[in-house]
């Protein structure tokens, strides 16, 4: 058995605490070689120790360089800092993963098999933005600076086309506004064919408008593999792919940097299912199988990602919101006894 991997495990808020125990065990039951160092953030932190996002849990992360966690309420009120936003800027997380997989068949789509790597620090999400002052109106203009960079922008068209190399994936699909955004999605295109012509031969590649990209997401989804795009179209376009796919119980995401990654699911706190047991925790157990690919356990990965797959295409014990009646509990250890059988 390999030395035991230390990592952050932050439980989050609302649905938070059981889908994320539920993943441990998961993992257990697989031989993941984890520890956890537990810590709080969002909601549980502020009632603690009045900090959405504690210096002990900002350490653990920095010792660790890996977390698992749930998802976080962001209190609402002037001087609380957006918890992921501090997160990903404090690791210099810039990719985020967001795969979307076809698993319950007879949903809107079959064979959907998308991995979308949004570009995490840059774009519109930089925070510069202004009113203009027109006559006595001082919000008569807003503006907000999109910022490209040339190594922002190579560092995560190259983590695609690497993920592609790393997971036997055929294509990458860049992503852009190029035909009008000339100068930031300019660059964005233009270091994109310059880094994919590195990869010519190893990983195909073609390059699509965002609107086109939309609409072909919606008519024939199978025709993508890996699209790499800037953070707001991907922000945007993660949520249609997990559409696509049955919806937000069911899709991870990963935020990874040079060397650190924090794995999630891509849904929230579920206040109105908070605490009656009937989350799905699938989402956070796909996360799971990301941390695990992460640190090159992708066997392992992927033995927990087939016991999810049958348990949940058998439909016999799976959660209310993918049409049963399983309660949280119930649907984990259906899928432990997969991994066992
Ligand atoms: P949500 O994702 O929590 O819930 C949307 C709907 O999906 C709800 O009806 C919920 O019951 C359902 N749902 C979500 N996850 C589910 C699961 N695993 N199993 C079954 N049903 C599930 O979105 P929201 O209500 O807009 O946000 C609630 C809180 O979560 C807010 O405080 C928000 O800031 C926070 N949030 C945190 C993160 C994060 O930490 N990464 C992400 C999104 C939202």
């Amino acid at each position: 058995m390999s030395t035991p991997r230390e990592v952050t495990l932050i439980p989050g808020d609302g649905i938070g605490p059981a889908i994320t125990d539920a993943t441990v065990r998961v993992l257990e039951a697989a031989g993941a070689s984890f520890t956890w160092d537990r810590q709080i953030a969002g909601a549980a932190a502020v009632k603690a120790l009045g900090d959405p996002l504690p210096e002990a849990t900002l350490d653990s992360v920095r010792r660790t360089k890996l977390a698992l966690k749930g998802p976080l309420e962001t209190p609402v009120g002037k001087g609380f800092r957006s918890i992921n936003v501090a997160l990903r800027k404090e690791f210099d997380l810039y990719a985020n993963l967001r795969p979307a997989k076809t698993i319950i068949p007879g949903g809107r789509f079959d064979g959907v098999d998308v991995v979308l790597v949004r570009e995490n620090t840059e774009g519109l999400y930089v925070g510069i933005e202004n009113y203009v002052k027109v006559g006595d109106d001082p919000h008569a203009v807003a503006q907000s600076v999109a910022v490209v960079s040339r190594n922002g922008a190579e560092r995560i068209i190259r983590y695609a086309f690497e993920y592609a190399l790393a997971h036997g994936r055929r294509k990458v699909t860049i992503v852009h506004k190029a035909n009008i955004l000339k100068y930031s999605q300019g660059l964005f295109l233009e270091t994109g064919r310059k880094v994919a012509a590195e990869y010519a031969g190893r990983v195909e590649s073609d390059d699509k408008i965002v609107d086109a990209a939309a609409m072909e997401l919606v008519m024939r989804p199978e025709r993508f593999d890996v699209i790499v795009t800037t953070n707001l179209f991907g922000d945007i376009l993660s949520d249609l792919t997990s559409g696509l796919v049955g919806g937000l119980g069911l899709t991870p995401g990963a935020n990874i940097g040079y060397d650190c990654g924090i794995f999630e699911a891509v849904h929230g706190t579920a206040p109105d299912i908070a605490g009656k047991g009937v989350a799905n925790p699938t989402a956070v157990m796909l996360a799971g199988c990301q941390l695990l690919d992460h640190v090159g356990e992708k066997p392992r990965a992927d033995r927990i990602r087939a016991a999810i797959e049958a348990t949940l295409r058998e439909r016999k014990v799976v959660t209310r919101d993918v049409g049963g009646t399983a309660g949280t509990d119930e649907y984990t250890d259906a899928v432990i006894a997969r991994l066992k059988g």
